[in-house]
C-alpha cells in the first residue's frame, strides 16, 4: 500500500516548525501570548483545520504503532511544559485525543513522591519514556527540575546549574536511540492566567483544577520568566529544539502542536510494514478453511 500522501500545510504563511522554533534571540518577556505566529486564518478556520489535521495525526500515529509492532524501535515524545492554566490538559484532550489511546504512553509529573525523592531527578523520567512505536506525552517533565526547583531554591544552584547540560546529554542519548523529541514551551500572559483561574473559581466543573498554590506562584512570575528564559537559552539544541507556543488562544496552540507532531512523524518517513507471512499461502488457507 502507498504511503500516506504528504500534504502541504495549508493556511500557514510560515511552516509551524519554523515559525515557532526558539532562536538565540527569543525573549520570554517579549512573547506575544495572544499571537498566532505563522498562521494566516482565524478561529473558525483554525478549529476546522484542527479536526482535519487531527485525522492526519491519527493516521500517522497508526503507522508509527504498526511499525513498532513490527520491530521498528523508533518513538516520538511530546514534552509539554508551561505555567498552570497554559492548557496542557486541553492539549491532551484536543490534540492527543485524536489518536488511538493504545498508541499513547502518557505521563504527568507533579511534586516528587517520597520514592522519587530518593532517586536522581531523571529516574522517574527514564521510567516513563515511550516504548517503541509509541507516542509519548509528558505533561510537565524533567524541566520542572530547572524551573520550579530553581525559582524556589528547592536545591542549591550548584545542584540545578549542571542540570541544563545533563538534560542536553540525556536528550541526545534518547534521540540517538530513536526517539524524536518534540519540546513545546507553552506561554500565557499573567492576565490570561488570572481570567482562567477566575473561571476555575466560578465553575463547579472546574474547581477540581484549582490549586490555591497557583495564586501564590503568580507572585513569582518574573522569576519563572527568568527560569523559562534560561531553559530556552540552554536546552534548545539541534537534536531537541524548543518550540515557543503562544497559548492565550487555545484554538491556535492546539493546531500548532498538532502540526508539530505531524511534522515529526512525517520526518520518520514511515510506510506500512510488509507482511511477515506468504500472502498467497494465507489466502489459499483461508479459502479452504
Ligand atoms: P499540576 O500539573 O497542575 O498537577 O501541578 C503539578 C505541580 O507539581 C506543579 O506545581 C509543579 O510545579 C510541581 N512539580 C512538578 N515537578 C516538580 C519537581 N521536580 N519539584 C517540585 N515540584 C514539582
Ligand atoms: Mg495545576
Amino acid at each position: 500500500m502507498a504511503k500516506l500522501p504528504k500534504k502541504p500545510v495549508d493556511n500557514w504563511e510560515i511552516p509551524p516548525v519554523e515559525a515557532l522554533r526558539a532562536t538565540p534571540d527569543t525573549r520570554v518577556a517579549d512573547i506575544v501570548t495572544k499571537g498566532t505566529p505563522g498562521f494566516a486564518g482565524d478561529k473558525a478556520l483554525g478549529e476546522r483545520l484542527l479536526e482535519e489535521r487531527g485525522a492526519r495525526l491519527s493516521a500517522l500515529q497508526e503507522l508509527l504503532y504498526a511499525n513498532g509492532r513490527s520491530g521498528d524501535t523508533r518513538s516520538v515524545l511530546l514534552v509539554l511544559q508551561g505555567m498552570d492554566t497554559a492548557g496542557k490538559g486541553g492539549m491532551l484532550r484536543h490534540v492527543i485525543g485524536h489518536v488511538d489511546p493504545q498508541g499513547v504512553d502518557h505521563a504527568s509529573f507533579g511534586v516528587p513522591t517520597a520514592e522519587e525523592k530518593r532517586h536522581d531527578y531523571l529516574w522517574r523520567i527514564r521510567k516513563a519514556l515511550p516504548r517503541n512505536g509509541q507516542l509519548g506525552v509528558f505533561d510537565r517533565s524533567h524541566y520542572e527540575d530547572v524551573l520550579v526547583v530553581r525559582v524556589h531554591n528547592l536545591v542549591p544552584p550548584e545542584v540545578w546549574e549542571p542540570r541544563y547540560e545533563e538534560i542536553n546529554t540525556f536528550e541526545r542519548e534518547l534521540v540517538e536511540s530513536g526517539t524524536t523529541i518534540v519540546k513545546v514551551a507553552m506561554f500565557v500572559s499573567l492576565d490570561e492566567q488570572k481570567s482562567r483561574l477566575a473561571e476555575r473559581l466560578e465553575r463547579p466543573d472546574k474547581y477540581w483544577k484549582f490549586n490555591p498554590g497557583d495564586i501564590t506562584e503568580r507572585g513569582f512570575w518574573p522569576e519563572y520568566q527568568k527560569a523559562y528564559q534560561a531553559m530556552l537559552d540552554r536546552t534548545s539544541t539541534e537534536h531537541a529544539p524548543w518550540h515557543v507556543v503562544p497559548c492565550d488562544r487555545k484554538w491556535y496552540s492546539r493546531l500548532a502542536v498538532t502540526e508539530l507532531l505531524i511534522d515529526a512523524l512525517e520526518k520518520l518517513d514511515l510506510d506500512w510494514p510488509p507482511a511477515d507471512f506468504d500472502i498467497d499461502v494465507e489466502k489459499a488457507r483461508l479459502a479452504e478453511s
